[in-house]
């Protein structure tokens, strides 16, 4: 770590929690104007009695101010949490899971709220989809039907051994929702493009 600090803001104050992540890869900033609109819409939507929203803004920001997908240490923070699959003899994973502080503050963030709902930022070279791990395909649906990114199954695209999805999705039994959005894409035509779908799956 650098010493910046991974910033989380909580909102509402319902029975159902729901984390939203703004960023885990440091070179992937398109969902920056939705991590920061997200707030207001959330209260303007009337849904403060029903949820507690969760915002951690950008769970690697070391990565993001150098513009690298890995954090200081050059380690895939979505590669770093402890899941089944992890895979230890990648030195970009980390050797060891939750080596890394980055994905120590998000493992122990999610640890403690226990949300009912996990959802990421990310952004995809040439196509834009929604990703599902663990009990989450009638959510990542719903989100499609609204965005309009399609639904592809975790694996279908890329192995993830030891990403957030992995560990809580996979191995927890915790819905987690990756939003893969076309990379480049201007950030405040990314929010218009995901609001609803966000403020819909965060209602449950
Ligand atoms: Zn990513």
């Amino acid at each position: 770590m650098q010493g910046k600090q991974i910033r989380l803001m909580t909102i509402g104050h319902g029975p159902r929690k729901v984390l939203f992540i703004g960023g885990i890869h440091g070179d992937e900033p398109e969902g920056v104007v939705t991590t920061a609109e997200l707030p207001g819409a959330f209260e303007a939507a009337g849904l403060a009695d029903r949820v507690t929203l969760s915002i951690l803004e950008d769970a690697n920001p070391d990565g993001r101010a150098a513009r690298t997908r890995g954090n200081a240490n050059g380690i895939d923070v979505n590669r770093n949490f402890p899941a089944s699959n992890f895979d230890g003899a990648d030195p970009s994973n980390g050797g060891k899971a939750l080596s890394e502080p980055e994905s120590r503050a998000v493992y122990h963030t999610v640890d403690r709220l226990k949300p009912d709902l996990i959802l990421v930022a990310h952004s995809w070279t040439g196509r834009q989809f929604i990703n599902f791990d663990g009990p989450s395909r009638e959510i990542a649906e719903r989100f499609s039907a609204s965005s309009g990114l399609r639904v592809e199954e975790s694996n279908s695209f890329a192995p993830t051994p030891g990403s957030l999805g992995s560990c809580f999705g996979r191995d927890r039994g915790i819905p987690v929702l990756t939003i893969e959005v076309l990379k480049g894409s201007d950030p405040a035509a990314v929010w218009e493009q995901l609001r609803d779908a966000l403020l819909q799956s965060i209602s449950g």
